[in-house]
């Protein structure tokens, strides 16, 4: 389904950032063993960057002169990939750099885009030095498609893009627990899920959702001009984002200039330049609008968006999820599930199951944004499996934003 749009040239030339901290510390001697031996016999010219620290690609990648390279790769788990895209959408050029091809090729304990891209081109699941090499020729055989992009707004102000995953409660506990078991590889995920388990709570807070359904709805009637616009005069300026593209950002800067002109834009979007604006988020202290649905339980045990297939090389949590579907996969877990119950879904998950085990406390839409706000108290929310700001958060899908290197 995703859309294909080309093929690196060749011979092509990559900018290749390894992170030789990610998983259990190998990222680099992978390299070694693996991959570059690949690349020279593909005609792939690569430079290597070893990354010394957090954040350092995000700041290299904010200033690299685009025009030297055909695609950006990175081999590390999904954190770096993470930082890449933010620095890009960080750049005063945002929309030419955007589109830049990226490739992943796992290197870290969370490689969930890798397996993705992977279990997208159709081949059986595999995992560790397999995927790597799997990934490698990807690679190598250089199709570029496009890929959603979600973009994030927390309460700070502070914006940010995610390729990967929303996760608050059971989800976002794990993934940072399991840190200190970063030595098991992507078996950390394993061991703190049954360590979790082991204390399970329950997460209090709000959801709210625009469904897919009213997203696609909506934007016809912006297309026509019709009531939308009175209830949401930013998203007049912006109507035409998603239903253009592929060429969306032209649109969206127009839009942007438009709306700075008239001094009204919202709060929220106010410290979020550069980047494509959001049309469907109302600034975060205002209620969702009246096309959203409010979940009416307010007790979690968790709240996962997905917008690629897998949460981690063994966990199909969206399976019918795509690059380019434009859509968020929404899964929340109300209050009352039992250990037993839950233990079940994420063994189910491992083949992409959980949806078919009908446990009545799994719920999962599609939708195109999002909001939550946990109640009082201090907590955990990740965004691509990095820590962000507690708070409330709301999201909302771009299609086709960024371009990835896939099957
Ligand atoms: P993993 O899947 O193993 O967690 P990630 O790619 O997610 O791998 O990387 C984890 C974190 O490491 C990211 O936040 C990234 O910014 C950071 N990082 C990158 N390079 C280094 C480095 N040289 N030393 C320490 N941390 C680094
Ligand atoms: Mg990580």
């Amino acid at each position: 389904d995703d859309v294909l749009l080309n093929s690196l040239p060749h011979p092509c030339r990559i900018l290749l950032f390894v992170n030789p901290q990610s998983g259990k510390g190998q990222a680099l001697t992978l390299y070694n063993s693996h991959i570059q031996q690949m690349l020279n016999e593909a005609g792939v010219i690569h430079k290597l960057i070893i990354t010394e620290r957090q954040n350092h690609a995000r700041e290299l990648v904010k200033d690299v002169d685009l025009s030297q390279w055909d695609a950006l790769v990175i081999m590390s788990g999904d954190g770096l990939l993470h930082e890449v895209i933010n620095g890009l959408l960080e750049r005063p050029d945002w929309e030419e750099a955007v589109r830049t091809p990226l490739g992943i090729l796992p290197g870290g304990s969370g490689n969930a885009l890798a397996a993705s891209v992977h279990y997208y081109s159709g081949v059986s699941q595999v995992r560790g030095e397999e995927l790597l090499v799997s990934c490698g020729f990807l690679l190598c055989r250089g199709l570029v498609s496009h890929m959603d992009l979600v973009s994030l707004h927390l309460s700070s102000g502070q914006r940010l893009f995610s390729f990967l995953s929303l996760a608050w409660g059971f989800v976002a506990d794990v993934d940072v627990e399991s840190e200190k078991y970063r030595h098991a590889g992507a078996a950390r995920f394993t061991v703190g899920t049954l360590v979790r388990l082991a204390s399970l709570r329950i997460y209090k807070g709000k959801l709210a959702y625009l469904p897919a359904s009213r997203g696609r709805h909506m934007d016809k009637s912006l297309q026509n001009g019709e009531a939308a616009c009175c209830r949401n005069p930013a998203s007049c300026l912006t109507q035409t984002l998603e239903d253009d593209f592929p060429n969306n950002t032209c649109h969206s800067n127009n839009s942007l200039k438009l709306r700075r002109s008239e001094g009204r834009l919202p709060r929220s979007a106010a410290k979020a330049l550069p980047g494509p604006p959001d049309a469907l988020l109302p600034p975060l202290d205002q209620p969702p609008p009246s096309d959203w649905v409010l979940v009416p339980e307010e007790e979690f045990v968790l709240m996962l968006a997905m917008h690629q297939s897998h949460l981690a090389e063994d966990l199909l949590a969206a399976p019918d999820a795509r690059l380019t579907d434009g859509v968020i996969h929404l899964f929340y877990v109300t209050a009352g599930i039992s250990r037993s119950a839950l233990l079940r879904l994420f063994l189910a998950m491992e083949k992409g199951a959980h949806l078919d085990t009908n446990c009545q406390h799994l719920v999962h839409e599609k939708v195109r944004a999002l909001r939550l706000e946990p109640g009082a108290g201090k907590g955990i929310i990740t965004v691509d499996g990095e820590v962000v700001e507690y708070g409330p958060i709301q999201a909302e899908v771009h299609a086709g934003l960024g371009r990835v290197i896939s099957g």
